[in-house]
């Protein structure tokens, strides 16, 4: 079955013509999808009905198949999606007061970059995603919200997998978004544990999408410890191509810290990592560590939170502590998915 999602506006207008219809309708069917996010064939109602019972036979919106749904008592939805192949995803809806809605997607069934706290990581990498398969994961949420009046209006890679080790189809995914979703750049976020390289071509293609830095700790012996990355390219390294990303795009880079109780939570380390981002236009998002089965930290506890703030903004480093969301339905990355692989490990299955 043909996946429309897959399609062009050309992709599009070639299947009209295969099906013997004129020109226009490709337009009609691209409005349907992208504008008025249609869900069914039966919605496109000044379609023939014909053409609507080819499109019923031939053709699907999308492929993402809803194996494990959860909601949390934030209003946080968290789903896991059976790939064509049987590869497994996750992606996260999170509702606010402010009426934003930002999508949580995945780049990549699993993760070849082994941080030791990351249950995606402790999984390790099974294949790239296709760049349809990262759109529609955004798509989806666009028209369920649409259907209620309501718009997705944030995107953030911060899922399953490493972005920049899937580099052009994540590119190609976020220009979708853009294009055809009508989300703006400043409101699509990418996350990447630092793979220099991408980081450098990201800043020359000057796109005013907002950069996240998983950086975790401020040596390179302790960084190194639990981001295999680090061994690759060093802080050093990474610091510099985050100068050149300032430069090249004068936006603000995000640093993202997994405050974990014992290890990277005191004030002698916040004052390290203020000293390495001196100079640097920047902002420090903190994450109490979310618990995974494969790594033994716990989180740091509120007062240790605080403490390390006002440690960085004596160096001048704005500090925010992220919201967790969805602790009931475990809203780490990689969480759900270990969580029904346990589960039916244990099963016998
Ligand atoms: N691969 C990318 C994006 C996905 S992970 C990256 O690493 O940046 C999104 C964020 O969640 C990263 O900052 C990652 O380091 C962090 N993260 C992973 N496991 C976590 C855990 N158990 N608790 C808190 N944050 C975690
Ligand atoms: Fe991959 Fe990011 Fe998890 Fe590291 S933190 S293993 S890069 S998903």
């Amino acid at each position: 079955m043909q996946n429309l999602i897959e399609l062009d506006p050309e992709g599009l207008e070639a299947l009209m013509k295969r099906l013997n219809q004129p020109k226009f309708r490709a337009k009609q069917l691209y409005q349907w999808i992208y504008e008025r996010g249609a869900q069914s064939f039966d919605e496109m109602t000044n379609l023939p009905k014909g053409l609507r019972e080819a499109l019923s036979r031939e053709c699907r919106l999308g492929t993402l198949e809803i194996n494990v749904e959860q909601q949390s008592a934030d209003g946080t939805i968290k789903r896991l999606y059976r790939l064509e192949d049987g590869q497994f995803i996750e992606s996260v809806l999170m509702p606010y007061r402010s009426g934003r809605q930002t999508a949580c997607i995945s780049s990549q069934a699993g993760c070849a970059m082994g941080c030791v706290f990351c249950a995606t990581g402790q999984m390790g990498f099974s294949r790239q995603l296709t760049s349809t398969e990262i759109f529609e994961q955004a798509y989806t949420y666009a028209r369920e919200l649409q259907a209620k009046g309501q718009r997705l209006s944030n995107v953030v890679l911060m899922g399953m997998g490493e972005p920049f080790h899937n580099y052009n189809a994540v590119m190609e995914a976020v220009q979708r978004i853009m294009s055809e979703l009508g989300i703006g750049a400043r409101h699509i976020t990418i996350s990447t544990v630092g793979l220099v390289k991408r980081i450098r071509e990201f800043a020359d293609q000057n796109a005013q999408i907002t950069l996240a830095i998983s950086l975790h700790a401020a040596t390179d012996e302790s960084r190194s410890a639990i981001l295999p990355i680090n061994r690759r390219h060093n802080l050093e390294e990474l610091i510099a191509a985050c100068h050149y990303y300032v430069q090249k795009t004068n936006r603000r880079v995000t640093f993202e810290w997994a405050l974990i109780s014992g290890e990277n939570d005191s004030p002698e380390e916040a004052d390290r990592l203020g000293r390495l981002l001196a100079g640097l236009h920047c902002h420090v998002n903190l994450i109490p560590l979310n618990p995974t089965h494969g790594y033994q930290g716990g989180p740091s506890d509120h007062a240790r939170v605080e403490q390390f703030v006002r440690h960085l903004e004596q160096h001048g480093v704005p500090a925010t502590v992220r919201v967790r969301r969805g602790l009931d339905i475990q809203a780490g990355c990689g969480q759900l998915k270990s969580e029904v692989t346990r589960q039916s490990t244990s099963l016998g299955e």
